[in-house]
C-alpha cells in the first residue's frame, strides 16, 4: 500500500497542539513534502470580547484595561498557554543538542520580532534586556555568554552597582519574551493557512490517530506515513506509549498589570525560584515555583506573598513611586498593597517534566485500523524549556523525519 497523499505528500499525524506540536506540524507542513493533520485534544486561543472579564484596572492615563483568562485549559491536561515565557538557556554546558534547539529558536523568534509579527493586534514577540541575577556566581561561565549580544556582567558594588539584596553578581543580555498563549494560537493559524488540518480529539492510544484520519476527507490513500508525538504530559497515559518517565513540575505564577516593566529579571540561586516576565501586552508573569511531582492545582497563598514580595525586591519599578534606595520612597508596605491591587490573576501550571529528558526517538505502534506498523517519532518531555527551544526541535523531527539522499 502507498503512503502517497493524493497530491504526491505524505500524511503525516502530528498529535499533540500545544508549542511543540504546532511548531513541529508546521515545519512539516510548510516543507512541501507533507500532508499534515493534527490530532489533540486542546487548542489554544486567544479570548474573544465575549468571554468572561477576569479583572479590569484602572490604568494611569485614565484608560481601563480589561484582563480575559488566555489560559483556561485545564492545567494539567496542557502546559503552553501558563508558560511566560523569555528566552533564557536551561541548557548545561554540556548539553549540545538543548543549546542547538534553544539557538534555532531563538532565530526563529528574533525574525518574528524584527518583521513586527502580531497576532490579535498584539506582538508575540517582545525584545527586551534580560538581567540574571546570581546569588552565588555559577561554577563556569554558561554557554549562552558568547551566544546572546549586549552581554554585561556587574558584581556588587562595582562601578556603583546596587543590587537587591543577597545577590553577588548581575547578568545582562539582549533576549526576547514570547507571549506563548499568543504564539500557540499565531502557530494554529499559520498551520491552517498553509493547508494543514486540525482534528479535535482525545486519544486513548497513538494507534487511534488512524481511526481519526480513515474519516476525514484526505483525497486517494489515508495511510500514515508517521505520527509525531508531542503529547507532553499526555504520553504518562496513552496506552501504546505509557511513559512513567514523565511527570508535572507544578509552577504558580501571578499576573498583574504593569506595562511599565521593560526588563526580564530572574533570580537564580535560593530556596525559590522567582521572575518577572513582561507579555508585551501590559500584564507581567511573576514566577514562580518548580516542583516535580506536585499535582496541586490548588493555589496557595502563601506562595502567591512569597511571589509578590520577592519579586518586588527584585523589580522595584512594578509599583511606581517605589524606590528601596532612595529616601522619599513609599514604604515597602504600601508598594505591596499597591502591587495587589493590580493582580490580575493567579496561576498554576505544570511543566511537562521528564526523567532522563527530552523523548526525541523513534518508535514503532501499531495502527488502530490496520493493524500494521507505524513509525513514531517522539518529541516530548521538555519541562520548564519548552517555549524557547520549540522551534529547535521541531526541526530536529522534521530532519528524524526526512529520507536522507546522497
Ligand atoms: C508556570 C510555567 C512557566 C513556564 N515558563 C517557561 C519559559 O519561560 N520558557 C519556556 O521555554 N518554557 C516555559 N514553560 C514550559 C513550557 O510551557 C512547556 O515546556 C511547553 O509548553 C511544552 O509544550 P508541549 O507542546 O510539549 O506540551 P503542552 O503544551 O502540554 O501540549 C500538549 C498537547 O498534547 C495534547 N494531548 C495530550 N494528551 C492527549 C491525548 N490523549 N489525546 C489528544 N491530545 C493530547 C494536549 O491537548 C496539548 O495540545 C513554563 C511552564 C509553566 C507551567
Amino acid at each position: 500500500m502507498s503512503s502517497q497523499y493524493s497530491s504526491g505528500k505524505q500524511l503525516v499525524v502530528v498529535a499533540g497542539a500545544g508549542v511543540v506540536g504546532l511548531s513541529t506540524a508546521l515545519v512539516m507542513q510548510q516543507s512541501g513534502l507533507y500532508q499534515v493533520v493534527i490530532v489533540s485534544d486542546h487548542l489554544v486561543s486567544v479570548p474573544a470580547s465575549t468571554d468572561k472579564v477576569i479583572a479590569r484596572i484602572k490604568a494611569s492615563n485614565g484608560s481601563e484595561f480589561v484582563f480575559r483568562d488566555p489560559a483556561t485549559i485545564p492545567a494539567l491536561e496542557m502546559a503552553s498557554p501558563y508558560a511566560g515565557a523569555h528566552w533564557r538557556s536551561l541548557a548545561t554546558n554540556s548539553d549540545v543538542l538543548l543549546q542547538q534547539c534553544e539557538k534555532e529558536t531563538f532565530g526563529r523568534i528574533s525574525a518574528l520580532e524584527k518583521d513586527n509579527v502580531t497576532f490579535d493586534g498584539k506582538p508575540i514577540v517582545t525584545k527586551l534586556k534580560g538581567m540574571d541575577y546570581y546569588m552565588q556566581k555559577p561554577l563556569e561561565t554558561p554557554w549562552y555568554f558568547d551566544f546572546v549580544s549586549k552581554l554585561k556582567i556587574q558584581k556588587e558594588g562595582q562601578d556603583g552597582a546596587d543590587f537587591p539584596s543577597g545577590i553577588e553578581l548581575a547578568v545582562e543580555y539582549d533576549t526576547f519574551v514570547i507571549n506563548s498563549p499568543l504564539y500557540c494560537a499565531y502557530l494554529h493559524s499559520e498551520f491552517i493557512k498553509s493547508g494543514g488540518q486540525f482534528v479535535k480529539s482525545k486519544l486513548s492510544k497513538l494507534g487511534d490517530c488512524e481511526t481519526i484520519v480513515s474519516k476525514l476527507n484526505l483525497g486517494s490513500s489515508k495511510r500514515i506515513h508517521a505520527i509525531i508525538n508531542c503529547t507532553a504530559l499526555g504520553s504518562k497515559h496513552l496506552a501504546d506509549i505509557k511513559d512513567n518517565n514523565m511527570h508535572p513540575v507544578r509552577g504558580q505564577v501571578v499576573i498583574v498589570y504593569a506595562p511599565q516593566i521593560k526588563r526580564t529579571v530572574t533570580k537564580l540561586g535560593g530556596p525559590a525560584m522567582r521572575y518577572v516576565i513582561p507579555r508585551g501586552d501590559g500584564t507581567v508573569i511573576l514566577g514562580g515555583t518548580h516542583l516535580p511531582n506536585n499535582f496541586d492545582t490548588q493555589i496557595d497563598n502563601d506562595t502567591t506573598t512569597s511571589i509578590l514580595n520577592e519579586t518586588l525586591d527584585l523589580t522595584p519599578e512594578l509599583v511606581p513611586g517605589y524606590k528601596p534606595s532612595c529616601p522619599n520612597s513609599i514604604p515597602k508596605s504600601q508598594a505591596l498593597q499597591l502591587l495587589r491591587k493590580n493582580v490580575l490573576a493567579v496561576k498554576v501550571g505544570f511543566r511537562p517534566g521528564r526523567t532522563g529528558g527530552v523523548r526525541l526517538e523513534k518508535s514503532i505502534i501499531t495502527g488502530s485500523l490496520s493493524n500494521s506498523s507505524i513509525t513514531v517519532i517522539h518529541n516530548y518531555g521538555h519541562s520548564g524549556f519548552g517555549v524557547q527551544s520549540s522551534w529547535g526541535f521541531a526541526n530536529m523531527a522534521y530532519r528524524m523525519l526526512i529520507p536522507y539522499k546522497l
